[in-house]
């Protein structure tokens, strides 16, 4: 599940939130319920690090 990256323009509460792809967007505060929040495109994508896939290789020679 893609986790999205929101803010809030009125009060500036930073919050992230795991959405579907099918779930609509966040637009209201959770912190002051003002329908300032727009979405975060972050540059630094919140993801597990390290080896994300184990190849199972079965043709390995
Ligand atoms: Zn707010």
């Amino acid at each position: 599940m893609p986790t999205y990256h929101y803010r809030c323009k009125n009060c500036g509460y930073d919050f992230t939130e795991q959405q579907s792809f099918s779930d609509d967007p966040i637009t209201v505060c959770p912190k002051c319920s003002q329908e300032q929040v727009h979405k975060v495109y972050s540059a630094v994508p919140i993801e597990f690090k390290g080896h994300g896939f184990y190849r199972t290789d079965k043709s390995s020679k």
